[in-house]
């Protein structure tokens, strides 16, 4: 199976600005013909971007990107081709849902600490789904002057050590997989240059990854340099991980890379959609 695959990409449902129709409609003038929309936490844009790939023709992956914390940091396992109205993940996205909910506020309070008001209703102002992010006051706190783009709003106030930094925890690997496995998808460790580890503890991470039955790896995103492209694809040829490719779009605006445009993967490497657990329900909905 040949093509161009996008498997990673957000939409309003969780930090994106298109709706998911949008982004399909974007995806497709882009020339992609298999998208799969992985939003942070939750799956209510699912239904509609299906219908729209479906008119399009377009092969559609339903998928989602499970916030999980691991050595008290926080990494992202997507989840591709899930059954979204599964009960187990329904359950637990529940959970990361209400986890956010009490973050938002508290994120809010502590702003507030630093002098900076309004920031709940503000960040809500941006927020168009059930999923209040951290882009989302990002959003807020660059219209209101704090800081001059998305980037830098993150390094003065969102992370570790900065006024809005609320630390907690999200989901466990294993239950990240649980609820993945149990609504019929495949996991994937998304963008894997982008957590701060060490070579080994990188190593610890995806060897029980690997344990809990996980076999997918985001070698190529949006969100790496050709660099990291390469050491990641070493990476999955090394721990004989099946590769996957996705822009992680969240927008126009966004400064990741655009929908469809990624590096190919190499001839020496399994994607994905080759792997005979790869779920094939969803390529086109009757
Ligand atoms: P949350 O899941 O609410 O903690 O927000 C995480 C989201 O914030 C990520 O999915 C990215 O979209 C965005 N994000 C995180 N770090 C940065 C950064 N340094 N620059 C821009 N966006 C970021
Ligand atoms: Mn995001
Ligand atoms: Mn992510
Ligand atoms: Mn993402």
């Amino acid at each position: 199976m040949n093509g161009n695959f996008d498997l990673h990409s957000h939409s309003t449902a969780s930090d994106g600005s298109l709706t998911p129709s949008e982004l399909v409609e974007r995806a497709h003038g882009n020339g992609v013909d298999v998208l799969a929309l992985t939003d942070h936490d939750e799956v209510s844009g699912i239904d509609d971007a299906w219908q729209k790939a479906t008119e399009l023709g377009m092969g559609f992956v339903p998928g989602i990107e499970i916030s999980v914390s691991w050595a008290h940091q926080t990494f992202h396992i997507l989840g591709l081709g899930i059954d979204p109205g599964n009960l187990v993940l329904r359950t637990g996205l529940d959970q990361l849902q209400a986890f956010r909910h009490w973050r938002s506020e508290e994120i809010s309070r502590r702003l507030e600490k630093a002098n900076i008001h309004g920031a709940l209703e503000g960040a809500k102002a941006f927020c168009k789904g059930n999923i209040l992010s951290r882009t989302h006051f990002a959003h807020f706190l660059v219209k209101q002057g704090y800081a001059r783009d998305i980037k830098q709003v993150f390094r003065r106030f969102l992370v570790r050590g900065k006024p809005g930094h609320v630390p907690g925890e999200w989901a466990s690997l294993e239950e990240a997989l649980g609820w993945i496995q149990t609504a019929g998808g495949m996991a994937v460790i998304a963008h894997p240059a982008r957590y701060s580890l060490s070579a080994t503890r990188l190593r610890q991470f995806i060897a029980e990854f690997i344990e809990l039955g996980g076999a997918g790896f985001e070698a190529i995103s949006g969100s790496h340099s050709r660099d990291e492209e390469n050491n990641m694809l070493n990476m999955a040829k090394k721990y004989n991980l099946l590769v996957s490719c996705g822009s992680d779009f969240h927008g126009p605006e966004n400064p990741y890379r655009e929908l469809g445009q990624l590096s190919s993967i190499p001839e020496d490497c399994t994607p994905v959609w080759a792997s005979k657990n790869w779920p094939g329900v969803w390529e086109r909905r009757a």
